[in-house]
């Protein structure tokens, strides 16, 4: 029997790496390819369901639909759109499902996810930052596999092997320090969108590589870990490392350090999860010792980078903090994509609608349901654009 797989996101960056391991281990001869999903790019989206001859494609805009029914004449490849579209693809009963769409709208399907698929690769960080006790539960419930993907994640659950949570006494999270490592803080302020889309190490989509650049990534990836692996806040360190090539690491009650290394390179955490429990050859660099000479780690500056020491504030506030972060950055995010504020306001926007909201936050249990965070997402990208706003109005009044 073929295994049963979906792809959520399957046209990004986790997306293609993953497709590029499908094909090479058999493609549609050993994989029944269920579902595909996309976004905009309709082109990729249905040369991937073509050659892996999937059975239904979800692209998340309706306007985009009738260019990928067109895209899929012929073939009996059924195409749907919209977020209720990919909400009922998700349902597909499957035995391997990837969740690699970007940011909170992976949210809702990824659930959906959980309850249906043997195994959930999960890349999507944004699910268990939003709403990290639902998706254990609903995990739990439906006896689901959860295997992280993002690299650190993945290096520690690696590092982990079988020990009890009992003998885990800290986690840490390795972090490259991004574009701006060695910048001053009046250096980054300045940044330009090119500049901060230039990681040193890592090719990821454009959202995470500037969530790279500001160290927001990593503030998610903190309070991803205390969701997947039960630890306390100040159990959980993050160290930069230049190199990228220890993922992370994992300190035991004993004092023993295990850490999981490799090249930069996705397709090791996502070969990792394509193939637990198994191991099978993979298509990435293997690490010369002699040639790499040394592996380096200094401690992350916070006045550098305040995105990152966000994450302890939220695991404080807790309930839904998680969510109103992830939510005001992702709309701090898209003001700097387009332009219209700098690189370092992002952290201040973010830091006001966390503090404004933290009550309402605090009041929330997210793993009640997906409908008191959706809410909460609302209303903090609501208020994200509304501190823009007055800020904006701030700075044209000075400038007259
Ligand atoms: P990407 O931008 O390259 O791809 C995102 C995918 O999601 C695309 O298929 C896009 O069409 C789809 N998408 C975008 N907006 C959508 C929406 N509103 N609704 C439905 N689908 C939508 O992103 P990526 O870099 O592949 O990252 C995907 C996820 O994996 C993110 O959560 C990211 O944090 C995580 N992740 C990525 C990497 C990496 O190396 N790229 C590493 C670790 C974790
Ligand atoms: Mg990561």
């Amino acid at each position: 029997m073929k295994r049963r797989i979906s792809i959520f996101g399957a046209t990004g960056s986790i997306g293609t790496n993953t497709i590029d391991l499908i094909a090479r281990q058999g493609g549609a001869d050993a994989f029944d390819v269920r579902v595909l999903t996309g976004g905009r790019n309709i082109e990729t989206l249905a040369e991937q369901a073509r050659a892996l001859g999937a059975s239904v494609v979800v692209t998340a805009y309706p306007d985009r639909l009738e260019l990928l029914r067109a895209a899929l004449a012929g073939t009996e490849i059924a195409a749907y759109a919209g977020p209720e579209a990919l909400n009922d693809a998700a349902r597909e009963p499957v035995d391997w499902a990837m969740s690699a769409i970007v940011g909170a709208a992976g949210l809702a399907p990824t659930l959906e996810m959980a309850r249906h698929a043997g195994t959930l690769a999960l890349a999507n960080k944004e699910s268990l930052v939003c709403a990290g006790p639902l998706l254990r539960a609903v995990c739990a419930a439906h006896t689901t596999r959860l295997l992280p993907v993002d690299s650190e994640h993945s290096a520690i659950f690696q590092a982990l092997g079988s020990a009890p949570k009992s003998e885990i006494e800290r986690i840490i999270i390795t972090a490259s320090g991004g574009p701006f490592r060695t910048w001053s803080r009046e250096q980054i302020a300045k940044a330009s969108l090119d500049e901060a889309l230039n990681h040193p190490n890592w090719s990821m989509g454009q959202r995470i590589t500037i969530d790279s650049a500001s160290m927001f990534n990593k503030a998610l990836e903190v309070i991803e870990a205390r969701a997947l692996f039960d630890v306390e806040p100040q159990q959980i360190e993050v160290v930069i490392h230049p190199q990228s090539i220890v993922h992370s690491m994992v300190g035991f009650t004993d004092g023993a350090v295990m850490a999981q290394l490799g090249p930069p390179d996705m397709r090791g955490a996502i070969g990792f999860a394509l193939n637990y429990p198994e191991r099978l050859d993979l298509p990435v660099a293997r690490l010369d010792f002699g040639a790499m000479a040394r592996l380096d780690f200094e401690t992350p500056d916070l006045e550098k980078f305040p995105g990152l020491g966000l994450a302890w504030e939220a695991m404080d506030i807790g309930g839904g903090a998680g969510a109103v972060l992830n939510a005001a950055k992702e709309i701090a995010l898209d003001h700097f994509l387009a332009q219209r504020i700098g690189f370092a306001d992002m952290a201040g926007i973010v830091a006001e609608v966390l503090h404004e909201l933290a009550d309402d936050a605090a009041a929330i249990n997210p793993g009640d349901g997906i409908a008191q965070i959706h809410l909460l997402d609302a209303r903090a990208r609501g208020m994200a654009d509304a501190v823009i706003a007055a800020r904006s109005g701030r700075s044209e009044k000075k400038a007259i």
